[in-house]
């Protein structure tokens, strides 16, 4: 019998989001972000969840995409990093991948390569990244119509630096350098928006958006929560209690003997750790909860195991399941606790834990 400790996907949830994410994107079409495995939820289930409501996926990789086509499915697939060798370009030919053009490079094995893909160009407005100038673009725009790439081209992308924070300044102007650069050449397509963008009052998504976060119930925004903006959560990770015990006041538990018990407290131990990726750096009183009780973590997390305060639930036993993150605790609430985003913990969730989808 394995642990049951799991990462338990709501596709129906993802599937909301989506939908949600299409609705504030007005008329632009969205392409579905689904990188770094579907941001740790599994690139194949989730990109399938969607399948029939997104005409478009995007990832960070020519592997990643590959993934997409190896789960049967025929959408166009963005590469938002573009291709990283001259070879990779007749793969996106034959697999319909759309790379992302961003660097001079890039430019040269578009020159060379024997056959030109769909393409999105990249274009710098202040992120300083990826992409080119603005005032390079002429010469970048007739540099690929030398060479009979202009069919390909696709459109603009540009990708904003501060979307998270609601009152920053960047994003508009951003925006307008963006417009600016892309002017003389209307008939292409633009698309600059990530998750943030499709709750900023105001901000023009153009014909794509690109969420990513909010697909899979985590915020863009900081300060608020993914419920707060209508997102549902997606990924619930879970694990069972493996001890319960009575430390006695003045003893310590786990690494470091950080955490004192101020008074007899009666405490458990959870079955996830880093080593599933739960954040180590969560200290006491991060939440989690049991049957939709919030209880408290106590002293550090270890690699496989992590206590928790019992004092609430007076009624927990071994076997009862500890949500870590999900419906009752939020991920960026947790992430917030390690001083991260919920990014990082969703995408860092490890092989160790089964993804159970529903
Ligand atoms: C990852 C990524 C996105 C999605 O960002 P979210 O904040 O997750 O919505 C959009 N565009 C680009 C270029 C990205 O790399």
């Amino acid at each position: 019998m394995p642990r049951n400790t799991t990462a338990r996907i709501d596709l129906d949830a993802l599937r909301n989001n989506y939908r949600k994410a299409c609705a504030r994107a007005g008329s632009a079409k969205a392409m579905a972000v689904v990188k770094a495995d579907g941001y740790g939820h599994g690139i194949a289930q989730v990109a399938s969840a969607l399948a029939d409501v997104a005409p478009k996926y995007a990832v960070a990789c020519i592997e990643e995409a590959f993934a997409i086509r190896a789960a049967g499915l025929a959408q166009p697939v963005v590469l938002l990093q573009g291709v990283h060798a001259v070879g990779d370009l007749a793969e996106c030919v034959h697999n319909q991948f759309e790379p992302v053009l961003h660097g001079e490079h890039q430019l040269e094995w578009m020159e060379q390569g024997s056959a030109i893909p769909e393409f999105w160009l990249k274009v710098n407005t202040g992120m300083n990244r990826l992409g080119f100038w603005p005032d390079d673009l002429p010469a970048v725009m007739a540099k690929l119509e030398k060479i009979g790439a202009f069919g390909g081209l696709q459109g603009f992308v540009s990708h904003f630096a501060c979307a998270d924070d609601e009152s920053s300044a960047m994003t508009a102007a951003q925006t307008a350098t963006f417009e600016k650069a892309t002017a003389p050449w209307p008939s292409f397509m633009r698309s600059v928006g990530n998750s943030a963008a499709h709750f900023t009052a105001g901000q023009p998504l153009f014909d794509w958006s690109r969420p990513g976060i909010m697909l899979y119930g985590g915020s863009p925004i900081i300060g608020k929560a993914g419920p707060e903006l209508g997102l549902e959560p997606v990924m619930t990770l879970e694990a069972p209690l493996i001890t319960t015990r009575v430390v006695k006041a003045g003893d310590s538990v786990g690494y470091g003997a950080g955490w004192v018990a101020q008074h007899d407290t009666r405490m458990g131990m959870v079955a996830v750790g880093y080593g599933d990726g739960y954040p180590r750096h969560a200290g006491t009183d991060t939440p989690a909860a049991i049957g939709g009780r919030r209880i408290r973590l106590i002293g550090r997390v270890s690699m496989d195991m992590l206590a928790v305060d019992l004092s609430n639930t007076p009624e927990a036993r071994e076997g009862d399941l500890v949500e870590l993150w999900g419906r009752t605790v939020g991920v960026d609430e947790v992430a917030s606790c390690a001083g991260t985003i919920s990014y990082e913990l969703l995408t860092g969730i490890t092989r160790r834990v089964p993804r159970i989808c529903r």
